[in-house]
């Protein structure tokens, strides 16, 4: 079986377990041949993550990163430095909004609630992909994942769906101000997946089986289609792509209607 990253270095962030997004996205880079670091975020998640992690075997590294703490961000990347020399690949799989704001009225946004979103959700892209730039010095690919909430209206998403239109916004930035560095920075747009994350989202069960009655493909997306996905956007097949939103959902951010 060909191996398109071999000899890559990536960076996951984002696992909490093995329904996470994150780690369906490990495994297809690792699959296809690339070495992997991870960061989990507190103690509370540490037992777990090293647990998965293991099957990684030895040349493979974790560490804690808060992504709203920039002084852990410094020493995820000093630590990749040391350790493998450069970077290839950045996962930024994380978010978080206070579950109040996933409730209610999107009207009723506390300053605190927002500030946090975008902190977590948004900003972390920038300042994870600052730290990553000086290691990419054979260009890189960056992935984000969003979601379509940023773009349409998706009841209860709310403040997080401003968050992703910032994350996707910032992508394009980002893509604009490192791309002669050969760096590429994306967004994956995934249909709902049943995560820790996405069972926060007051009505997440609805959403699945609405997707399931009115995406065109009738179903909805798997962490193999989504990591199959990031393997495609860091490998050849995605060297000229960069700055995008690519929706993996099933089709159903086509549908202006449904049957
Ligand atoms: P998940 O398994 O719960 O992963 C979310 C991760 O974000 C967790 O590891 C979480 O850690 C981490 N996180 C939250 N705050 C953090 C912080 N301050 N610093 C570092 N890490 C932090 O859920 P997921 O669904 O796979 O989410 C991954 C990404 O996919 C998110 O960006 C999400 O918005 C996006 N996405 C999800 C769906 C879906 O339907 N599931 C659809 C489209 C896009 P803690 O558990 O400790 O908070």
């Amino acid at each position: 079986m060909s191996k398109p990253l071999e000899g890559k270095i990536g960076l996951v962030v984002g696992v909490a377990n093995k329904r996470s997004i994150a780690w369906g996205i490990a495994k297809a880079w690792k699959e296809a041949g690339a070495t992997l670091a991870f960061t989990y975020q507190g103690e509370r998640l540490k037992g777990n993550v090293e647990q998965l992690v293991g099957e990684f075997g030895e040349d493979t590294i974790l560490l804690p990163c808060d992504v709203t703490q920039d002084a852990e961000i410094d020493t995820v990347f000093s630590e990749i430095k040391s350790r493998f020399g450069k970077l290839d690949l950045l996962l930024h799989a994380v978010a978080f909004a206070p579950k109040e704001a996933l409730e209610g009225d999107f009207v009723n946004t506390s300053r605190e609630a927002f500030r946090v979103a975008h902190d977590v959700s948004a900003y972390s892209l920038v300042a994870l992909s600052r730290a990553a730039a000086p290691l990419m010095t054979d260009g890189g690919s960056i992935v984000a994942m969003s979601y379509y909430g940023a773009e349409k209206v998706v009841p209860h998403y709310n403040v997080m769906g401003v968050a992703k239109a910032a994350l996707e916004a910032s992508a394009r930035y980002l893509a604009y101000d490192l791309g002669e560095q050969k760096i590429r920075v994306n967004c994956i747009s995934a249909g709902p997946v049943n995560t820790l994350a996405a069972r926060g989202i007051s009505g997440f069960t609805a959403m699945l089986k609405h997707y399931e009655a009115h995406s065109p493909m009738k179903r909805n997306v798997t962490h193999e289609e989504l990591g199959a996905t990031a393997v495609f956007l860091a490998s050849e097949g995605g060297a000229a792509i960069t700055g995008q939103t690519l929706y993996v959902d099933c089709g159903y951010e086509i549908m202006g209607m449904y049957s």
